[in-house]
């Protein structure tokens, strides 16, 4: 059956012209699930019981569950368990700007990044767009608070469940559904270049982050399988065509790996590469993780390499280490719950 929490506005207004009614209903609908949070569909008053009975009818209102929850002073990493047993997680971040919630986008991931737990485990399978809304849905309900921005940048790779995303965005952003401003929302993709361009057409100004994490292609075929398909130059390419386009800024993230991409050498490389465009790079510190050999860079090493990128004209910034104690790199809550 349908879920609700699936459909875009526009999916719903052609719901309610199929079944010969107005299609502002939708907007009632809306009103409802997004903004007075009210999900008993027999309490929708401004419809009229006949409706009532066929929305009952036609649609699912279920919600992935929380099943567990770990926290630290800054962050909550929260497990879902989804119709089918498959788990997912999504993380809450306090910033002083406001409350952050990474979002997941597929139970695992094939891309098989060296680094990332999410790859390690497959993907098994797509969300559906109603269960990427849940998340949010479910976790605000719990903390009891407005979720201010959205990254997605959980478990799996967005643009490889290209029309559930989109759809994801448009619902989150519509001012009648959650009403998150777009440029409060991120996307972040390990650089699948032909969607990049796909989603370069859409003409939405959300915030794009891409993984690119080497300066050379020698480096990023050792850790990121992806590039093998799409190497550095074809992703840069896409990027600098993004930019042209969209006329956005674009972050470039950078996960800082222990003798494999921190060097000075790589540095001056990787200025190189992004020399003159319109980005600004994110360091990260590697999450370190039991069943992977490799390791986070050295504090000094992070500082070194961002103080030459700067020197280099670079825009750049560390990323604040979040929940590292409470296994909040993407898929490491997961893969403790599949393997137990
Ligand atoms: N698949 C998308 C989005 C999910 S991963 C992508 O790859 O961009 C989100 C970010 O977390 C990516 O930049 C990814 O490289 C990074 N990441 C994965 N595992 C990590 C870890 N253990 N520590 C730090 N960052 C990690
Ligand atoms: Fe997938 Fe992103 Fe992890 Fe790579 S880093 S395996 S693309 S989730």
């Amino acid at each position: 059956m349908n879920n609700i929490y699936g459909f875009t506005r526009e999916k719903l207004e052609e719901y309610f012209l199929s079944i010969g009614e107005k299609k502002f209903k939708a907007l009632q609908v809306f009103e409802w699930l997004y903004e007075k949070k009210n999900h008993n569909v027999e309490e929708w008053s401004n419809l009229k019981k006949e409706i009532r009975e066929k929305i009952m009818n036609d649609f699912s209102f279920e919600r992935p569950k929380i099943i567990r929850m770990e926290r630290d002073t800054l962050t909550r990493k929260y497990l879902f368990e989804l119709k089918d047993n498959n788990h997912i997680e999504a993380v809450v971040m306090y910033h002083d700007y406001g409350i952050s919630l990474c979002v997941s986008s597929q139970v695992g991931c094939n891309m098989g990044c060296r680094f990332c737990e999410s790859g390690r485990l497959k993907k098994v399978r797509n969300l559906e767009t109603f269960e990427m809304v849940s998340q949010i849905l479910e976790i605000e309900e719990d903390i009891g608070d407005r979720i201010s921005s959205v990254v997605i940048m959980g478990i799996g790779e967005p643009l490889d469940n290209y029309e559930n995303v989109l759809a994801f965005i448009h619902i989150i952003n519509d001012a009648k559904g959650l009403a998150l401003g777009i440029r409060h929302i991120t996307l972040s993709t390990s650089g699948l270049v032909p969607k990049i361009y796909d989603l370069m057409k859409e003409n939405i100004q959300i915030n794009l982050a891409v993984s690119l994490h080497a300066p050379n292609d020698t480096i990023r075929n050792q850790i990121m399988k992806v590039n093998q398909v799409y190497n550095i130059s074809q992703l840069i390419q896409a990027i600098k065509d993004y930019i042209a386009h969209t006329n956005r800024r674009v972050t470039i993230e950078y996960v800082m790996l222990k003798g494999i991409n921190d060097s000075e050498v790589c540095a001056i490389e990787l200025a190189h590469v992004l020399k003159g465009m319109n980005i600004y790079v994110n360091l990260i510190p590697y999450n370190e993780t039991n069943h992977i050999n490799l390791y986070k860079s050295d504090a000094e090493m992070i500082s070194a390499f961002c103080k030459k990128l700067k020197e280099l004209g670079i825009n750049v910034t560390i990323r604040k280490e979040f929940g590292s104690k409470i296994s909040a790199a993407c898929g490491q809550l997961r893969s403790k719950e599949v393997e137990k």
